[in-house]
């Protein structure tokens, strides 16, 4: 049993020591103090069907014991940087990374974040085209450093950016948007930037096929991109000379199931693919993937990471990939998320406050609003809806523009039992209200 302090104490020292930003899921935040596979446990031990922790970072389930043993066994034995000397694991794990992507998409450099992935690959583009212009999605989340922030498409994540160079094109949003799923009318608005904007030739663009986002309101909201939008996006960048950077922090690592990449599902094959969250289960870890004559481009100049790839990190990353492969879990994803989506649509026939569901695989969202015509979000319901569904004992996420969609982005070990219990705790809620 857990012995620790309660979460009132935890609270009071987070409020004293930790950054006053800080947000919470819930109005009375959950003390989280064991994870086992699609589980949490309280510090009571109760336990919550965790249906949003494989966004964080969980792919294989909380404490999988085959990651645990390969961090464990990896640490007794060495931590180090690993950019003195040689170690197996950060080649092992570039191998075999290497091995999960198209084409010539071959060499590997290890971060700590996805934030300092996409960094580096924004970084990459623009020393191999010597061009400055990247162009990103509205509503996107890249990460929070400088290049990134500038990359992520809305107000509130941005401070102080130097925008240069940095264009957003219109989403390709078949829910909101104003050409519905008609992805390559769209892709049109990036020939417009270029064409209006730019010089002609841009360094490149910056992607997720699903849009995520981050943990909380603001971008993302589990947007799949139109169909035909990447294909003809990736053509006109191609044409203005720029690098197509694939996202793939939160759609990658099997989570939609039919494909392992995120850009797969779109038939386009990127310049540069980025990855980090589920990468690691719970581990920070980042990397970016890209060719050898892009990856030249770092011979040029220095480029290190104290930690980036380091034996620990890349030991646990090593167990994920072969923890997929074993359990079968891009299947699982496939099978589960399919049925899932099959009975929130139903749900969504039921309940009118459902607007929208959306998604692939274990990466789902349901909008809520008030009215289906205007598309009014329905922010009190959504928060709502979130915190009974947690008293029922799912957890689920929330995001988008607006704040009223639920993220339904579970580790990838869910069961069908787990989706129905996640929709009938859903269903109650709503049949109540
Ligand atoms: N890209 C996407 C799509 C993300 O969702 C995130 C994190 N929410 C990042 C990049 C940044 O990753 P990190 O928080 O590890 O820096």
């Amino acid at each position: 049993p857990y012995t620790g302090p309660s979460a009132a104490e935890i609270l009071s020292k987070r409020k004293e020591y930790l950054s006053p930003a800080m947000f919470y899921l819930y109005n009375k935040p959950l003390n989280v103090v064991d994870g086992k596979m699609q589980y949490l446990f309280d510090e009571k031990g109760r336990r919550y069907l965790d249906a949003f922790g494989g966004i964080a970072t969980v792919c294989c389930g909380h404490c999988h014991p085959h990651v645990v043993d390969a961090i464990v066994n990896q640490t007794k034995r060495l931590q180090h940087s690993t950019i003195l000397y040689l170690n197996h694991a950060i080649a092992d794990l570039a191998e075999a990374l290497a091995n999960k992507l198209p084409g010539n998409l071959k060499v590997v450099f290890f971060t700590n974040s996805g934030t300092e992935a996409n960094e580096l690959a924004i970084m990459m583009a623009r020393l191999y085209t010597g061009c400055h212009d990247i162009i990103s999605l509205r509503n996107a989340y890249h990460g929070n450093a400088a290049g990134t922030m500038g990359a992520t498409a809305q107000s509130n994540w941005k401070f102080n950016v130097i925008q240069s160079g940095v264009h957003h094109a219109i989403n390709p949003d078949p829910y909101r948007g104003v050409f519905g799923s008609e992805g390559e009318k769209y892709a049109k608005d990036i020939q417009d930037l270029i064409q209006f904007g730019t010089s002609g030739n841009i360094a490149g663009f910056v992607s997720e096929a699903i849009q995520a986002s981050p943990i909380f309101t603001g971008v993302g909201g589990i947007i799949e991109l139109a169909p035909g939008y990447l294909p003809a996006a990736y053509n006109i960048i191609k044409k203005a000379g720029g690098l197509c950077i694939a996202d793939e922090v939160q759609g990658g690592f099997a989570r939609t199931g039919s494909h392992f990449w995120g850009f797969e599902n779109h038939g386009v094959v990127p310049d540069i693919v980025t990855m980090a969250k589920g990468i690691g289960n719970g581990i920070p870890l980042g990397a970016v993937i890209t060719t050898p004559e892009i990856a030249e481009v770092l011979t040029r100049r220095n480029y290190f990471n104290t930690f980036g790839g380091n034996p620990v990190c890349t030991a646990a990353g090593l167990a994920v990939l072969n923890v997929i492969e074993k359990e079968k879990l891009q299947d699982n994803a496939f099978v589960v998320g399919s049925y899932l989506k099959e009975r929130l649509i139903a749900l969504k026939d039921k309940h009118d406050l459902i607007g929208d569901v959306r998604g692939r695989g274990l990466m789902l969202g349901v909008e809520l609003v008030t009215d289906h015509e205007l598309k009014t979000p329905a922010k009190l319901e959504t928060l709502h809806v979130l915190d009974q569904m947690k008293e029922i004992g799912v957890l689920v996420g929330k995001g988008g523009f607006y704040g009223n969609v639920f993220r339904i982005t579970p580790p990838l070990c869910f069961s069908k039992e787990d989706a129905d219990f996640l929709v009938d705790a859903m269903d109650y809620t709503m049949s109540k209200m």
